[in-house]
C-alpha cells in the first residue's frame, strides 16, 4: 500500500471529531468539529500540519493542534486584520505580511488599488503549498502582480531590514498573521518584535498583530501584550473580531500608529457602502470604529 493510500489519523481527531483543547481556554474547556475526512496530517520542518475536510465548516487548516482557519468564517478575521490598518492609513502603498501562508491576507489586501506592493514572509512553504490545494478560495491571489513571496523567518528578515537602513525596506503597513505563540511564532508577542517592526516602518506607519486571545478568556495576557506595544509605540489600542473558531468566539487584535495623532479607531479612508457590500463580508467603517468599544470590564483593564 502506497502512503497516499493508507487512512490518515491524527491524534487530536477521535471518534470522528477534532478537538482543540488550547491553553488560551479556560481550564476544562475545548472546542470540537465533526470530521468528513482527513485530508493531510504530517510534520513539516517547522510545526505539525493537518487539513480536514469538516462536515460544516469547510475546509480547515490546523497548526500544532490550533486551528488557523475554516472555509466558513476565515473572512472575518481576514477583513479585519487587512481592512483595520489599511483604511486607517491615510495611503498605505507598501504592505508586508508575516506569516499568513494561507493567503487570505494577501486577498484582502490587494482589494485595494492605492497599494503598490504586498510582500508576504513565511517560514513554511508547506503551509503555502497546501492552502493552494485545499484552500483556493485564501490562496488565490499568491499570482498577483503586486505580491511578492519571501519564505524565511519573519524576525530574521525583519533585522535584516532594519540593518541595511535602507528606506526601500520601509512599509506603510505591517501585518502579523502568524500562529500561536508555542512555536515557530514565539518571538511575535515579545517587545524585541515591536521594535524591529517599528524600525522597519514609514514615519507614518501601522502595525497590528494577532494578539491570540480573547478578552473573557485571558485578558490579563492581552494587557501584558498592549503594555509591551506602549514601551515601544505612541499609540495603541486594542480590536476585535467576533468568529466561531477561534479562541471561544472572539479574538483580539493589537494596533499600533507610529503617528499619535492618527486615531487608528477611525478609518482616514472609506470606500462607498456598494463597494464595501461588493468587496467585503465583515468589514464595514461603521464596524471598524465600533470594534474598538470594549465592555466597562474589560475597557477598565486595558484602558483602549
Ligand atoms: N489566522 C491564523 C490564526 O490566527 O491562527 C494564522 C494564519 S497563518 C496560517 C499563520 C502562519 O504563520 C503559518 O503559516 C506559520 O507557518 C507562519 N509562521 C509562524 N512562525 C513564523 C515565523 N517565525 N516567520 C514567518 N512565518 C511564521
Amino acid at each position: 500500500m502506497t502512503e497516499d493510500q493508507q487512512e490518515l489519523t491524527h491524534p487530536s481527531i477521535v471518534d470522528g471529531w477534532f478537538r482543540e483543547a488550547s491553553d488560551e481556554f479556560f481550564p476544562g474547556q475545548a472546542f470540537m468539529i465533526k470530521v468528513e475526512k482527513i485530508l493531510y496530517s504530517k510534520k513539516s520542518e517547522f510545526q505539525d500540519i493537518l487539513v480536514f475536510k469538516s462536515t460544516n465548516f469547510g475546509n480547515v487548516l490546523v497548526l500544532d493542534g490550533i486551528i488557523q482557519v475554516t472555509e466558513r468564517d476565515e473572512f472575518a478575521y481576514q477583513e479585519m486584520i487587512t481592512h483595520i490598518p489599511l483604511f486607517s492609513h491615510p495611503n498605505p502603498k507598501k504592505i508586508l505580511v508575516i506569516g499568513g501562508g494561507d493567503g487570505g491576507v494577501l486577498r484582502e489586501v490587494v482589494k485595494h488599488d492605492c497599494v503598490e506592493s504586498a510582500t508576504l514572509v513565511e517560514i513554511d512553504d508547506m503551509v503555502i503549498k497546501l492552502s493552494k490545494k485545499y484552500l483556493p478560495n485564501m490562496a488565490k491571489s499568491y499570482d498577483h502582480e503586486k505580491v511578492n513571496v519571501i519564505l524565511q523567518d519573519g524576525f530574521k528578515f525583519l533585522k535584516d531590514c532594519g540593518e541595511s537602513n535602507l528606506n526601500e525596506n520601509k512599509y506603510d503597513v505591517i501585518i502579523t498573521d502568524s500562529s500561536d505563540p508555542e512555536g515557530p511564532a514565539e518571538a511575535f508577542f515579545e517587545q524585541d518584535y515591536f521594535k524591529l517592526l517599528y524600525n522597519a516602518l514609514n514615519k507614518d506607519g501601522i502595525v497590528i498583530s494577532m494578539a491570540s486571545e480573547n478578552v473573557w478568556l485571558n485578558i490579563n495576557n492581552l494587557k501584558k501584550l498592549k503594555n509591551t506595544c506602549e514601551t515601544i509605540f505612541p499609540l495603541v489600542k486594542t480590536c476585535y473580531c467576533t468568529i466561531p473558531t477561534y479562541t471561544s468566539g472572539q479574538i483580539s487584535l493589537m494596533c499600533c500608529s507610529k503617528d499619535i495623532n492618527n486615531d487608528i479607531s477611525k478609518p482616514s479612508r472609506k470606500f462607498s457602502k456598494e463597494k464595501e457590500s461588493e468587496l467585503f463580508k465583515y468589514y464595514n467603517s461603521d464596524i471598524h470604529s465600533a470594534s474598538f468599544i470594549l465592555p466597562n470590564w474589560a475597557q477598565g483593564i486595558l484602558k483602549n
